[in-house]
């Protein structure tokens, strides 16, 4: 059952936690970040810190070798993690490898090959859907694969693939009946980064400091068994995986919205104006307040979602209320801590600025905005 109070045990972990970021992290935070690369010493130093929390593989079920966390408790782990930017976007980075959910579903050789070693961290993968045509409606992609024998043969382009430079293989997403779209018409396929055919194409810069690339395949000819879970399978599988990871998004934004309040918090104590300190007009404690208030929201939506998955109950609507509603208010969060620090929250030597760029930046990825609210509102439109 949904509770208002976490476990005690979820208590500890977050109060261990807090105290790292606090002690270990934030205090290093402007320096550990190049772009979206750490600088030398901080991945494996703060990989350390994780490994004694109990923390590494914790996106790993149990019976691959990890600690065997619920969705509430890495939920818990993401929100601390939000409140510093001593991370390049990916948490995972320190956490271990996170493995897409379709990955799970390989079974032998296909296993070896691919599974363990991302797991034993040997390999990378990239998950390849986005094309110039096909972003925040990915059925209406034209990257084609056609049986060809015991082969697919596809061709197509590929747009914004984060970490496609350093992957050993794609998680690609391509149409093997265009005429379907999701129902039925998109299918996964494991290809090997050096398959003949493969090209990196444009390498993007974001204002964020991500890089994702473009990937061409030309006549890109892949055995027909690393085609995954099927025929038509590939958009449930995806989708299955970009479920649970809008709880994340939902969960990491807690933790940027409460960062935000911190700092607003604090300096409006410390910063007089027109002979008061700021955090004695009404104008900003009616900021604060609202910071305050929708920062609670937002975590009662995801303690709820979490939980519910947890239980193994369904909570796809669930799980789209914390994307939209938390992207959306951890970005007015760090807007309105931006704007209490008045000029000081322009500047580059402050975490503000680029908290607020990469807080931008998820209003619009892994399913924009206005994408949950299409979904959300068809609940909506059904249940009232
Ligand atoms: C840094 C970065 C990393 C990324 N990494 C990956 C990756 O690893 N793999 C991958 O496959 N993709 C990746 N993407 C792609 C990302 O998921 C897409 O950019 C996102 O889904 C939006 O698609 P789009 O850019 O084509 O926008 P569009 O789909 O063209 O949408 C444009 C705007 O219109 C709105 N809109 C669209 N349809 C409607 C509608 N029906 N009603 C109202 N509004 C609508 C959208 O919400 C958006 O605001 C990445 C993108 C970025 C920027």
């Amino acid at each position: 059952m949904v509770s208002f109070v976490l476990p005690e045990e979820l208590q500890m972990l977050r109060d261990n936690l807090r105290r790292y970021v606090d002690n270990e992290m934030i205090p290093v935070e402007m320096e550990s970040v190049d772009g979206d690369e750490f600088r030398p010493g901080f991945q494996t130093r703060f990989q350390d810190g994780m490994k004694k929390l109990g923390l590494w593989m914790m996106d790993v079920p149990e019976e691959f070798g990890g600690p065997g966390l619920g969705l509430l408790a890495k939920s818990v782990v993401w929100s601390e993690l939000g409140r510093t930017i001593a991370i390049p976007a990916r948490e995972d980075q320190i956490t271990g490898p996170t493995v897409r959910s379709i990955l799970y579903s390989l079974q032998g050789e296909m296993r070896e090959k691919y599974l363990l070693p991302v797991l034993r961290g040997e390999k990378r993968a990239c998950f390849a859907q986005t094309e110039p045509d096909a972003g925040s409606d990915p059925a209406s992609m034209r990257t084609t694969a056609v049986r060809d024998g015991d082969h697919y043969v596809i061709n197509g382009v590929k747009r914004y693939i984060t970490g496609a430079g350093k992957s050993d293989f794609m998680q690609l997403m391509a149409a093997t009946d265009r005429s379907l779209g999701s129902r039925g018409g998109i299918s996964c396929f494991l290809v090997d980064m050096n398959t003949p055919g493969v090209k990196l194409g444009a390498r993007y810069q974001t204002m964020m400091g991500d890089r994702p690339w473009e990937i061409v395949l030309e006549d890109v000819r892949v055995p027909a068994s690393h085609l995954v879970g099927g025929e038509g399978k590939g958009f449930t599988l995806a989708q299955k995986w970009l479920g649970a990871g809008r709880v994340k998004h939902g969960a990491r934004a807690i933790g940027v919205a409460e960062r935000a309040l911190e700092m607003a918090t604090s300096y409006a104590k410390q910063r007089v104006t027109f002979g008061k300190p700021l955090s004695d007009r009404q104008g900003i404690q009616w900021k604060l307040a609202d910071m305050y208030m929708e920062l609670e929201v937002g975590r009662l939506l995801v303690w709820r979602a979490a939980s519910l998955i947890d239980e193994g109950q369904e909570a796809r609507v669930e799980a789209y209320h914390c994307k939209y509603y938390c992207d959306e208010m951890a970005f007015r969060a760090i807007d309105t801590c931006m704007q209490i620090h008045g000029g000081l929250g322009l500047m580059k030597d402050m975490p503000i600025e680029r908290m607020w760029r990469q807080q931008r930046s998820y209003r619009i990825t892994e399913g924009a905005s206005e994408v949950m609210r299409t979904v959300i509102a068809r609940h909506v439109l059904k249940a009232f």
